[in-house]
């Protein structure tokens, strides 16, 4: 079998956890498996990578922070190399250079095209545990690129696909994909099985425990994935296109806590103004999700969206840059909101899903900012405070917990 395995940064956060790791690799290994290992840096590596950055640029060329995040991948993969010498089996560690695994050009968020397969191939069959930086690419002019926060397990099923591996394990800190966020909702439920389009749609909506891209790469190339704890042996969740779960009415919640809101107030109330904004964000490359437009009043009206936080700057600068084009008044801005989720293909065929979710925040005294639905989702805005007492409710009058 060959098998690929992704540890992320809390499993490999210090030496023991390294050599811990190691020992379960090699576990596979001595079965006579083809194992290659797939690594995430170690603990905050990389957030204090971008910290240090910040300590000399305010805004770090995206190129240059590139370089520097992709260091935190080399330091655990060549430790665990080393840590499997030791343990006396033969491993290599390899960067994305060296591997090849070729990304689109852009910069902190770039997309894997292709990876090559010889150099692992190679090295597997001279019987080595090949071990691979996770989140990092190489682009067309040959510089390093990243995968976006959180893209080593999009890493591990691309090689996964490459190579036609058998297994795809991705291990974390957690025992696999649960209802809601475990460390914020006590009564989550541990999922056994969970389709890819669910999963797809709670890693875009803020479960970070996988990578989004990753679950879409896992559904177009049928890569069987696997979610457990890298401290125990239990089971985990395993993501597939169709389950044998019955169906519960949402399968769970997600939040978000990285979105901000910005408010365009006074816009002119006339044809062709939505138009304009819109047009002015995607020509400044900003990341729209929620939106909302006010009725009109008095021949103006207000649209207000939400974007990640670290396009809410460039946001406002472009609207600023033509505010004489687009006639609005003023710009209203707020950090602390966050988007709570409920997804499910059961709210398809059940009227009533999203009441049965703005009564439980109402219960909370939770005030809506935006709402917006699709046909497996709602998702609601509210003040980041609330964030969690929001998610246990909602959580709970779903009837999720265990
Ligand atoms: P890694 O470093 O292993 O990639 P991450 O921090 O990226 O780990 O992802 C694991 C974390 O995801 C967990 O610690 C948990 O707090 C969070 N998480 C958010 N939503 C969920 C969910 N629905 N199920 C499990 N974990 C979740
Ligand atoms: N180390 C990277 C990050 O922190 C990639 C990953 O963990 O998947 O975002
Ligand atoms: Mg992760």
């Amino acid at each position: 079998m060959l098998i690929v395995k992704k540890f992320g940064g809390t499993s490999v956060a210090n030496p023991e956890r390294v050599m811990n790791v190691a020992r379960r690799c090699i576990e596979d290994y001595n079965k006579g498996n083809d194992v290659v290992v797939v690594l995430s840096a170690m603990d905050q590596t990389t957030d204090e990578l971008i910290d240090l950055a910040h300590q000399v640029n305010k805004k770090p060329p995206k190129r240059e922070l590139d370089m520097l995040m992709t260091t935190g991948e080399q330091v655990s993969v060549a430790m665990m190399a080393m840590a499997m010498d030791a343990l006396g089996v033969r491993a290599v560690s390899l960067n994305a250079f060296q591997v090849r695994m070729i990304t689109t050009s852009s910069y902190g968020n770039a997309r894997l095209k292709r990876i090559e397969k010889e150099r692992i191939r190679h090295e597997l069959d001279d019987r080595k545990i090949v071990i691979v930086t996770g989140f990092q690419g190489v682009n067309k002019y040959d510089d390093i690129t990243t995968l976006g926060r959180g893209g080593s397990d999009t890493t591990a099923v691309a090689i996964a696909a490459a190579l036609h591996a058998d297994a795809c394990e991705i291990y974390t800190d957690v025992d696999g994909v649960y209802t809601a966020d475990p460390r914020i909702c006590p009564g989550a439920r541990k999922m056994k099985e969970i389709t890819y389009d669910e999963m797809l749609d709670l890693a875009s909506l803020g479960a970070g425990v996988l990578h989004n891209r990753s679950v879409e790469m896992a559904k177009k190339y049928g890569v069987t994935l696997v979610v457990r704890s890298s401290l125990n042996n239990s089971e985990g969740t395993v993501l597939k296109e169709e389950t044998n779960v019955e169906r519960m009415l949402i399968s769970g919640v997600a939040l978000d806590k990285s979105a901000d809101r910005i408010s365009i107030i006074g816009l002119k109330n006339e044809p062709g103004v939505a138009f304009r904004v819109f047009d002015v964000l995607a020509k400044a490359n900003i990341n729209i999700d929620v939106i909302l437009q006010s009725i009109g009043r008095d021949g103006t009206k207000d649209i207000s969206f939400t974007c990640p936080d670290g396009d809410a700057d460039d946001a406002i600068k472009a609207l600023e840059a033509n505010q004489g084009r687009l006639h609005f008044k003023s710009l209203d801005i707020n950090r602390d909101v966050a988007k709570l989720s409920i997804v499910g293909a059961g709210m398809m065929t059940n009227p009533g899903v999203a009441a049965k979710m703005f009564e439980a925040l109402y219960n909370e005294d939770i005030n809506i900012n935006m709402i917006s639905t699709s046909e497996i989702r709602v998702t609601v805005l509210i003040d980041e405070k609330d964030g969690t007492r929001a998610v246990n409710a909602v959580h709970d009058a779903f009837g999720l917990s265990e």
